[in-house]
Formats: structure tokens, sequence, C-alpha cells
């Protein structure tokens, strides 16, 4: 079968549709001379008004759909068309040159571009994309080609690109987007958990083989093995519409076990939590019948905006997830920005190593003002529900004790203003770092609870950047290292009366949840959607049989060994 790619199945989903790709246009424009600079002109002029007309289009669509703050761009690129800088420009150039109308605006666009990315300020660097949308869009009405923007599509669409960035992820638009396919990425990587919040199938990481795949081309993406057929036959199409039809059933038969408590066959009860990114994901994180929000990545809040959020907005937000989960637990981490995460706004020192450098917790410690600003809205928050505040990549003892003596300071603050605190606040860090969880029983004395970060701790213990999908084949889960370590990090919780979660990729897994359930895992925080096959399987599982086969899967020599047993003994179970 010549037409299937395999890649990194992402995020669970069957979707048929037509392919888009996206891709930055950087072609330029021919220079070609005209005799007639009026007609050439006028040409020009109809072209800007022909985009106008799209432009506000887009505008009031976007308003509809996404509301006004995700349609001020458009209004902005709208007043860039009047700027006389830019068209009134190109018309000069017309006419001073005689040259052709998209040669006059590259050439003025250009410049204008290079002036505004060598300036101080950020929001005026961030115009020249702005300057390049606009002037994109008039060149191709120019050309008599259609210009393609995420924004615009109106069928059902399979994005296929490069990589998308986690503010891409987040700008879906998710009428028409029906999933997407990646040339880099991996499980893990924060487009992936994206999509996985979102629900849209997603399959990553399938090389440069993406660019077998055209824009119209029709194409089947079976997310839940890793699959992309390129413009199917029949057969496939038949084969493949009936899986998805199947796939939509067990998702139904799911939906029973919304009510039902997380307990384990022998009567053992266990927190099946969901991982979220924003208030928009909570909608799903209650239809889905979860018992607690275990991660909440609060940089999201951060990202896709020009400058960092207020301390105000941020109470507001928090309060809200707080409210809306009606004293169900709420994990709130604090900032984990930095690796693959950037922030416009935030000038960071360029590094090697991003994913071993100033991340998380690191930036936070250095940067106090705006960790001071998170806690401060947080603890405000922590009155309004059961909120728990974690901290990301903690690797010593010591950062923990400055991130805590921080936030008792903040504490103290608000007190002497007059502004309540909940008694009942826990502290928590994630465990994402080898070293922390090779001192766990340390760090066990000073945290309320740990949370087990397996997408950063497999990185980290097996030396695979987790972007990188040339080492994806490390990326083990259940590799006796990784449960070994996470066997430490349970027992050392236990050991001082703590509770241990997970909030990594491997806590929705199906096929570790038994060994995590044997090893005494007490909270598994996952994307909403794996929550309720999570509960169906923990209810067939037998929490005493599992410690004692997790027990001998430490004792294998590799992961496949593993998954062979840990499936076999599923199977009969069955
Ligand atoms: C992790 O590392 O497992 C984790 C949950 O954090 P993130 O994926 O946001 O780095
Ligand atoms: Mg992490």
């Amino acid at each position: 079968m010549s037409n299937l790619l395999k890649g990194v199945p992402a995020s669970p989903g069957i979707a048929i549709a037509k392919a888009y790709r996206l891709e930055p246009d950087e072609s330029v424009p021919q220079r070609k001379a005209v005799e007639d600079s009026a007609a050439e002109k006028q040409r020009l002029k109809e072209a800007v008004e022909a985009a106008k007309t799209d432009i506000d289009r887009i505008r009031e669509q976007t308003l509809e759909r996404l509301g006004p703050q995700k349609a001020e761009i458009f209004e902005a690129h709208l007043f860039l068309l009047d700027d006389p800088d830019l068209i009134d420009a190109a018309m000069d150039q017309i006419d001073s040159e005689g040259v052709n109308a998209e040669y006059a605006l590259y050439e003025v666009a250009s410049g204008i571009m290079e002036a505004l990315r060598s300036m101080d300020n950020e929001m005026l660097r961030e115009r020249a994309a702005d300057v390049k949308d606009i002037t994109g869009r008039v060149i191709s009405k120019l050309e008599g080609r259609e210009h393609s923007a995420l924004s615009e599509l109106s069928e059902e669409t399979i994005l296929v690109a490069k990589d998308l960035t986690p503010s891409d992820t987040a700008q879906l638009n998710l009428e028409f987007v029906r999933g997407f396919v990646t040339e880099i990425g991996s499980r893990t990587s924060h487009s992936a958990i994206m999509a996985r919040s979102l629900e849209l199938a997603a399959v990553v990481g399938i090389g440069n083989k993406t660019s077998e795949i055209r824009t119209g081309d029709t194409i089947i993406l079976d997310a839940t093995q890793g699959e992309v057929i390129v413009n199917p036959s029949n057969d496939q199409l038949e084969e493949y519409s009936l899986r998805k039809r199947e796939y939509e059933e067990h998702k139904i038969r799911m939906r029973s076990y919304v009510e039902r408590p997380s307990v384990t066959a022998d009567g053992v009860q266990v927190e099946l939590a969901s991982n979220i990114g924003g208030i928009d994901d909570l909608e799903k994180v209650l239809a889905n019948g979860a018992d607690a929000i275990g991660l909440f990545r609060t940089e999201f809040l951060y990202m896709g905006r020009s400058a960092f959020p207020s301390e105000e907005e941020q109470f507001t937000v928090y309060k809200h997830v707080l409210e809306k989960m009606k004293g169900k637990r709420v994990v709130i981490r604090t900032l984990d920005i930095g690796g693959d995460k950037e922030l416009s706004y935030l000038q960071l020192p360029k590094e090697m190593n991003p994913f071993l450098g100033l991340r998380a917790i690191r930036l936070c410690l250095d940067r106090e003002e705006l960790f001071r600003t998170q806690l401060r809205a947080l603890l405000r928050a922590s009155v309004h529900g059961k909120l728990a505040i974690m901290f990301p990549m903690i690797a010593v003892l010591s950062e923990l004790r400055e991130a805590k003596r921080i936030l008792e300071e903040e504490r103290v603050q608000l007190e002497q203003e007059g502004i309540a605190v909940s008694d009942t606040l826990e502290v928590g860090i994630m465990i994402e770092i080898p070293a922390a969880a090779l001192a766990a029983d340390i760090l066990a004395k000073e945290v309320d609870f740990f949370s087990i970060g397996t997408n950063d701790l497999i990185q980290y213990t097996m030396a695979a950047d987790r972007m990188n999908e040339l080492v994806s084949y490390l990326y083990q889960p259940h590799h006796p290292s990784i449960l070994r370590l996470v066997q430490l990090v349970i027992q050392a919780a236990e050991r001082h009366g703590k509770w241990a979660g997970m909030c990594g990729e491997m806590a929705g897994d199906s096929a570790a949840i038994p060994l995590l359930l044997g090893l005494g895992l007490h909270e598994f925080s996952m994307s909403a959607s794996s929550v309720l096959p999570a509960r169906e399987l923990v209810s067939r599982l037998s929490k005493h049989e599992w410690s004692g086969l997790a027990e001998q899967a430490l004792g294998m020599s590799s992961q496949q060994e593993v998954l062979d047993f840990v499936n076999q003994q599923l199977r009969s179970e069955a």
C-alpha cells in the first residue's frame, strides 16, 4: 500500500477529509516593466479593495465564532491596508519605476518589514507579520490566486504542516478542522497535547513524507493507529469509514461511565483527573466526569498575546475554574515557559539546549515579579474551591524551599491587605527530573503531594528530546528504568503520608494504567477524552493482583517485554 504513511498517533480519532497544506508563502514576485502605469495602479487599487472585502468577511466570521479579541487582528489588517506608507508608496513606485504592481508592493512591504523587525519594541516587531500577511493577500489577488489562510477554511479539512505551534493549535477553527498531520513532533510535544485536549485526531512526526500530500487530496487520518492514507481507493474508503463508525460507537459506549465512581474491581478508590490548558477545556472535563483537575498548564494563559496577563486577569480565570469544579481538587501548575514554549514578549537569552536551560521554576525564580503576580492571583482564588499549587521542574530541595518562601511572603502580604487565603491549600511539585525522583524521599517531607510529569521525566531519563522524532523510539514509558523511578516516587510519598499522582501522558495510557495502579499511584491525570476509557479499564482491574504483576515488570529487561506481559495479562482477564 504505497499511499499509506506512518507516524506517531498523537491524539485518537479517525477523520476523512480534504488535506490543506499550511505553508509559509516565501515566493518573490517577478519584476516586470509596464507601459501603462495608470492601468497598473488601478489593478493594485482593485486588488486592495478585494482583499479588504475578504478581510472584512473573515473579521465578521471570527467575531461571531471566536469573539471580539480574536477579531481584533483583522481590524488591524484593514487599518494597514489604508496606511499611505504601504499602498501609496507602492503606487508611487509603479509610477517612478514603471514596474508591475506585485513587484512594487512586495518591494515596499519588504522595506517596511525590515524596518519593523529591527525595532526595539516587541509590539512593532510583531507588526511585520501582519504586513507580510496582508501583502501576501493583495499579491494573491493580483496574481489571481486564492490566498490561503487557516481562518478561511470553509469545508472539512485535515491540516498538513511541518509543525503547529501551541498558539497555532489554540487558534484552529474547530468548525472545519477535523485533525492534523505534522512532519515533526512526538506524542508529548505540546501540539499533540493540545490536539488531545481539543479532541482533534492527530498524527505527528511523519517526517518529510508530508511533502507527498497536496492541498485538496483526500486523506484518511487514522490517529488510533498513526496512519495517514493519501487519495484512498474505494476499498480503503469503505474500510476506514467502517472503522470510523466503530470508533464513534465505542465512544458512545464509554459514556455510561460518566457518573460511575473510579473504583477498581477489588474496591480501591483512585482519582481519575484531567489536564487542562485553559477554561475552554472545562466543558470536556465536566462532560467526561473527571474526578478532579490534575494539571492546569497555566502557560497557555500567557501565550498568543502581546503582554503578560495581569494578576486580576489570572485571578478571574483561576476562580472560574475552581468554581466550575465545585469543590473537586484543581491542581494549578505555576508558569512552565521555556523549552518548546516561548513568549514573544519575554526576551530570553538564546540557549544551546533550551530544554536543559532556564525553564519553568528556574525562570520563575529568576524573574521573581512574574512569579509573584501569579502566586498572588492563585492565593486570592484559593478561597473559591479546592486549590493545589504545583511547581514544575523542581530538581533540588533549595528550589522548592525558595518557591515556598516566596509563596509564603505573598500569603502574608495578602493577609496584611485583609485578603483571605484558604487554609486548606495544598502545595506540591512535579517530578520531571530524575534527580528529583531519586531524591523523592527528601522532597516528600516538604510537600503535600507529588505529580509525576513523565513527558519530561522520560525525556530527561533517556536523554532523548521529546520534540525530535529521530529519537522518539526512546519515549518508553513502560521501560523498567522509568517504572523503577515511578515506584521510588510513589513509595517516598506513601512513607511520608502524602499522595502521589501523575500528569504526564503515561497516566492515560491503557497499557500503563494497570502497572501504575499496582505500584500504588493514587491520582491519574490525563486528557479529558481518556478519562472514561480509563474508568472502564480500572473497574476491571484488581489492585492487589496488579501490585504483584508490577513487581514482576520491574525486573524485566525491556519495554517490549513489559508491554507483551501487560497485554497478555489484560487479554487473559478479559
Ligand atoms: C510532563 O512533563 O509530563 C508534563 C505533564 O508537563 P509538560 O508536558 O507540560 O511539560
Ligand atoms: Mg513537563
